[in-house]
């Protein structure tokens, strides 16, 4: 071949050619995960805070992002977050902490750090699905355990599997998405002891539940507790962190991207993490209008809502498609988990909004046939 031909040869092959023949075939069958469009909508989709921040406070975080500098990397080691972290949380020096992009750049991270040829990672389910996504990116193998039907952990189950699979890597949702609901703390130990490699519990919805695990960490060698600030009311800054024995946090740190807290982020999350009190009453209102949502659904004919810790409340109705439809056409969106596991059938899980978007979710609900 002359080097024209060559030249033309790399020329005629399209991109999909290429793609095809060098993007993982797994990744390539992969639909990605779908962020619904939810402009102008009551969104009770997605798990966050509704509340906006008092006028007082949006003042004072304009004045510290004014005076950010852009043209800078952020601190590569975000200091004053850990610091507001570990104080907010009263952590002990003992204790290694590292934060991520949201708790989804650390669930990337750990399970990159444990994802070595022929390894497993492990988890109830049905669960949140970026465990599973997480490891079809690393290469690994997933094995789901199911959960019972009441959505309660499989003691036995859960013992058997591990015996069976010796997974390296285990995540639990304590609370649970999508189901809701707290897993028996003795049965988590239990899987903590037995398990060969790390659990990983995430206690994504802390704020809402009435148990965590945060205090209990310095007892296992093999335990990191995953939390983010997602669901009190900072989505938006995409803060997660990993809380852990020094010996899992430093070998986490060498897979974190050197800048992945950007410097708007490490500006304002220390900011918030201090109003407490606000933090607190907020949580205190959507824990109040989770259990008047729960109560206003179960009155409604051949509706059955699951106990939450969380700030959501699953439910199964008479048909999930035609009353996520419904919503959406009167402008609500819900997440529609029916088809998405068989456990899950004609489900919907509704984020606990303000009371007044509660109120409008429940009036469609209730004028539904
Ligand atoms: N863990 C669980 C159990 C979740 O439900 C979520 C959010 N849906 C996350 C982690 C990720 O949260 P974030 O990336 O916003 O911190």
């Amino acid at each position: 071949m002359s080097a024209v031909e060559g030249r033309e040869a790399v020329a005629m092959r399209e991109p999909a050619d290429v793609v095809a023949a060098v993007v993982r075939p797994e990744v390539r069958a992969l639909a990605g995960y779908v962020v619904a469009d939810a402009d102008g909508m009551i969104k009770l989709d997605a798990m966050e805070n509704p509340f906006t921040l008092p006028h007082e406070l949006r003042a004072q975080i304009a004045s510290v992002v004014k005076d950010v500098a852009v043209n800078r990397y952020p601190d590569g080691g975000a200091r004053a977050v850990k610091s507001a972290l570990r104080k907010a949380l009263a952590l002990p020096d003992s204790l290694g902490l590292v934060l991520g992009n949201g708790s989804d750049e650390l669930i990337q991270i750990i399970t990159c750090a444990l994802a070595r040829p022929g390894a497993t990672m492990l988890a109830p389910d049905p669960s949140f699905v970026m465990y599973r996504l997480n490891a079809l990116y690393a290469g690994m193998r997933f094995v789901g355990v199911p959960l019972a039907a009441n959505f309660t952990l499989d003691r036995d189950a859960m013992r058997a599997a591990i015996e069976r699979e010796r997974p390296a890597l285990v995540f639990i949702a304590y609370p649970n998405n999508p189901t809701g609901n707290l897993f028996a703390a003795e049965t988590i130990v239990d899987i903590v002891r037995r398990a060969p490699g790390l659990v990983v519990i995430d206690e994504a919805y802390y704020a809402f539940a009435d148990a965590s695990f945060l205090a209990r960490v310095v007892e296992f060698p093999n335990l990191v507790l995953l939390r983010t600030v997602s669901k009190i009311g900072m989505a938006g800054l995409r803060l997660g962190y990993a809380v852990a024995a020094p010996e899992w946090t430093a070998e986490l740190d060498k897979l974190r991207p050197p800048y992945n807290l950007n410097a708007l982020t490490q500006a304002v999350a220390p900011l918030l993490l201090a109003e407490r009190a606000l933090l607190a009453e907020q949580a205190a209102t959507l824990k109040a209008e989770r259990a008047r949502l729960a109560a206003a659904l179960a009155a409604l004919p051949g509706v059955a809502p699951y106990p939450s810790q969380a700030n959501f409340v699953l439910v199964r109705v008479p048909d999930a498609p035609r009353w996520f439809e419904s919503l959406r056409g009167a402008g609500i969106l819900v997440k529609n988990l029916h088809g998405s596991h068989p456990l899950l059938e004609h489900c919907l899980r509704i984020t606990v909004g303000t009371p007044d978007e509660n109120d409008a979710l429940l009036d469609v609900l209730r004028a539904l046939r």
